[in-house]
Formats: structure tokens, C-alpha cells, sequence
């Protein structure tokens, strides 16, 4: 038998044996108080496999930019590696290839992803709110940790600006989205009837930010 995972064992007076992977990838087994290690080891064992698969996500969750010669970054839904450059001043370019960085990676993609927010994507807002008569207030651009946009009460709207990152209809849906929200402050269904009026397959850019949204996070 190949070496057992590492496992935190929680015992009580449940009847079954469950296995759970936390937030920081820790397996733990959870079992009834009188069942044998052998028991719970040979279940970790055939569970192994789905184990290691589920930690290595979580893992690759977490996993934030290191900012190394030829790491990836997003743009527009494509892939650009990075070039390091060494030069007296700080700077970060874009070639259509390759970004090019000299200095802190950090605060240049992020001001590198925010000004070609507001070059590119921003324009799609008024372009929507004009052709549909959606009047928004203020907009602010934001890198906010847990939401890609939202519009206040008074209509004001915040774009996550490291939405770039993805394909320009997964951008189109966010604003979109928030744009519906001027008329409609709720998720019920006559919001979703606008939404779906505007943008009929905006189910493909909420997949997209299910499944790959983590990636615009590790700047
Ligand atoms: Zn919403």
C-alpha cells in the first residue's frame, strides 16, 4: 500500500465514516467512536485518488502570482507569458505576445489591467445603457475581493476592473448585469427577463466566471 495522506480524525457518536477537505486542503475524517484505524485508513485509501484531485483544486484556488519569467496572464479570456525585463525604470508593457515587467509585478498589473479596463471595457457601458435606456449614475472601478460588480441604491455602479482578464462577453454579462439592476434591485424573474432580453447567452459567461473566476483573483 502506497503511504497514507496525512488525515485530522474528528471521533463522535456518529454512525457513519465521512471524509471532508477544508478550506486549506486538510483531509478530515470524521467516524464513529469505536471503528478501527485499519477501517478508516482503508477508506482513505480507496478514497484517495478523489482526495487528491479535490486538494490539488483547492490548492491551485489559492495559488497567487509569484511574477516569474514566463508565469501566464490573462487578458481577454487568452493567455500572455510574462518577460522580465531589467531596467532602470519600473514598467510593464504589453506587445500582443508578451507582457514585459520590470519592477513590482503587482501594482503594475494592476494598473496595467485597470487602465485597459477603462480603455476597452468601459466603453461597453454606455454603448448598453444608451441602447436600452439604462441610466446609470457614477461608476467606479474597483479590484474587490469577492464581487465582479454592484449598483447601489442610488444606481451608482462598481466594475471589478480585474474582469479584463476574461473574454469580452464575460465582461459584457457583468455590466450588463449591473445595468439591469437600475431597473430591477432583485434577482427574481422579471430581472432575469431583461437580462436574457439583452444577452441571451449570458448562462455561457456565468459558467465561465463559475468555473475559471478564481483565475482573475491572484494578482
Ligand atoms: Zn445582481
Amino acid at each position: 500500500m502506497a503511504q497514507l495522506m496525512k488525515y485530522q480524525l474528528i471521533r463522535s457518536k456518529r454512525k457513519t465514516l465521512s471524509l471532508q477537505i477544508s478550506d486549506n486542503a486538510e483531509l478530515l475524517i470524521r467516524a464513529p467512536n469505536r471503528l478501527s484505524v485499519q477501517k478508516i485508513e482503508k477508506f482513505i485509501h480507496e478514497k484517495q485518488h478523489w482526495i487528491e484531485k479535490k486538494q490539488a483544486l483547492i490548492k491551485n484556488t489559492k495559488r497567487k502570482m509569484h511574477y516569474h519569467e514566463g508565469e501566464s496572464f490573462l487578458y481577454l479570456g487568452n493567455i500572455y507569458p510574462l518577460k522580465l525585463m531589467h531596467m532602470q525604470k519600473p514598467q510593464i508593457h504589453f506587445d500582443g505576445a508578451y507582457f514585459h515587467l520590470s519592477g513590482n509585478g503587482q501594482t503594475h498589473f494592476h494598473a496595467w489591467y485597470k487602465n485597459a479596463f477603462r480603455n476597452i471595457a468601459l466603453p461597453r457601458l454606455d454603448y448598453y445603457a444608451n441602447l436600452h435606456q439604462l441610466n446609470y449614475n457614477k461608476v467606479y472601478l474597483k479590484a474587490q475581493k469577492t464581487r465582479w460588480g454592484s449598483c447601489s441604491h442610488i444606481n451608482n455602479i462598481n466594475l471589478n476592473y480585474l474582469l479584463i482578464m476574461a473574454p469580452m462577453s464575460v465582461i459584457d454579462y457583468v455590466i450588463v448585469h449591473e445595468l439591469a439592476h437600475t431597473k430591477h434591485k432583485h434577482h427574481q424573474s422579471e430581472f432575469w427577463q431583461l437580462l436574457d432580453s439583452i444577452l441571451p447567452n449570458n448562462h455561457q459567461a456565468k459558467d465561465w466566471l463559475k468555473e475559471r473566476g478564481y483565475q482573475l483573483r491572484r494578482l
